[in-house]
């Protein structure tokens, strides 16, 4: 196995923020002991069992131009390196499904999944024109199935990872869930694939004791639908890191903000970290995962992980115009894996270039394989902003998690904002 908040340490030699007061070792040593003791799939000495969806049927969902990004190129791409790495037959490979349309009303409106089913019969001016009353949206004959299959896969690998059958799962489906609303598609999103397979585990399956679920978005773009759908629902710890830039940034609404925490009994267990700017890379994200994310998710100890895990953060994709490198991005799935026994499902939501998002999705299904790797990012001082924006958090939100009172550790070297 391996894989264990042991690596965290071996992973960033001399990184600045690793003793930080919530990270104790006492909890590193309980959490090693959670990993050790896990079910099924990751007994201590086997390897673990990666799940890895892909399926070709979600390429059928194309822009008619060259205009938009999200392509279906950005699949294939991380499958060729996945392949090149001899990543592919080292994970169980899985085909997609189409989720029940049962499943997807739990968190849509019926009206939209008609919409979204009827999408494959309408003509290539109807596509436009229907795509046209929505945010950048756009439709093609296949995107009725992708969506569904999208949806049905997340829905497919969350269920065998909370059942124990894998440790953890790689989703790589498109088109992407986090923007999708309750009632209407929205920036490249159709269906909200990673909520309705959270509803899925929670109110579909008992059987499978899902009764917490915490949800990290990493997209550099607010995960707003998901927000929305899991606001006032203390089962769902959502997590949204991304770029906000005092709401200049898409999808440009105040809601991605810090102070939107959850409402009546959700209340605590919505937590925005809004950057104020670009260029924020590896030191930011660790700053944030040790300083807001890892210490909630101690006290709020999830059964399982839901990854919306979008690649637009990363160095090389000029939409986020950030700078995670994909061991940056090994380091901070590594550091979840101390969560709900290491059950973690990425699915894959943003990113836009293909290169970067390969690598870094590689980086990542390694990280879930079990091997080591050593951060080596330029950039190890987080931006005084992200300090300001973590304090700003963690003010927003120490009634509901007491962890978050203690005074951050002082005397942190810290980048100054960057010029343009
Ligand atoms: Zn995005």
């Amino acid at each position: 196995v391996g894989v264990g908040p042991s690596l965290i340490r071996l992973a960033a030699p001399g990184f600045r923020f690793r003793f930080h007061p919530e990270f104790r070792l006492r909890s590193l040593l309980r959490r090693r002991r959670m990993a050790a003791a896990a079910g099924t799939a990751r007994q201590a000495g086997a390897a673990p069992r990666v799940g890895l969806l892909y399926d070709q049927r979600m390429l059928a969902h194309a822009p008619a131009g060259k205009k938009e990004k999200e392509t279906p190129e950005r699949l294939r791409a991380i499958w060729r390196k996945l392949a090149a790495e001899g990543v592919t037959s080292r994970c169980v490979g899985m085909r997609a499904k189409v989720a029940k349309e049962k499943y997807i009303a739990s968190v849509h409106a019926r009206k939209h999944v008609d919409l979204i089913r009827k999408i494959s019969s309408k003509d290539s001016s109807d596509l436009k024109k229907t795509a046209k009353k929505f945010d950048s949206v756009y439709f093609s004959k296949g995107s009725s199935e992708s969506a569904f299959l999208a949806a049905g896969s997340v829905i497919e690998v969350a269920e065998k990872v909370a059942a124990g059958e894998l440790s953890s799962a790689i989703a790589l489906v498109r088109p992407p869930g986090h923007h999708a609303e309750h009632s209407k598609p929205m920036g490249f999103c159709l269906f909200n694939n990673v909520a309705i397979a959270a509803n899925y585990l929670l109110n579909e399956r008992p059987d499978l004791g899902i009764n917490k679920i915490l949800i990290v978005d990493w997209d550099v773009h607010h995960g707003n639908g998901t927000q929305n759908m899991f606001y006032s629902d203390p089962r769902v710890l959502f997590f949204s890191v991304h770029r906000y830039d005092y709401g200049r940034f898409y999808p440009y609404e105040a809601d991605a903000s810090h102070v939107f925490i959850g409402d009546e009994t959700g209340r605590g267990y919505n937590i925005n970290v809004p950057w104020e700017h670009a260029k924020c890379g590896d030191a930011d994200y660790v700053a944030a995962w040790d300083h807001v994310l890892l210490p909630v998710a101690e006290a709020f100890d999830p059964d399982i992980i839901l990854l919306s895990a979008g690649f637009d953060a990363a160095r090389g994709d000029h939409m986020g115009d950030c700078c995670i490198t994909p061991n940056g991005y090994a380091l901070l799935l590594t550091k979840l894996l101390g969560f709900a026994k290491g059950r973690i499902v990425m699915a894959l939501e943003g990113g836009y270039n293909p290169e970067s998002i390969a690598n870094s999705v590689c980086a990542c299904a390694k990280v879930l394989l079990g091997d080591k790797f050593t951060l080596n990012s330029p950039e190890m001082q987080p931006f005084e902003s992200t300090w300001r924006v973590i304090q700003m958090v963690r003010d927003e939100l120490k009634t509901y998690w007491p962890v978050l009172s203690s005074k951050l550790p002082e005397n942190v070297s810290l980048r100054s904002t960057p010029s343009y």
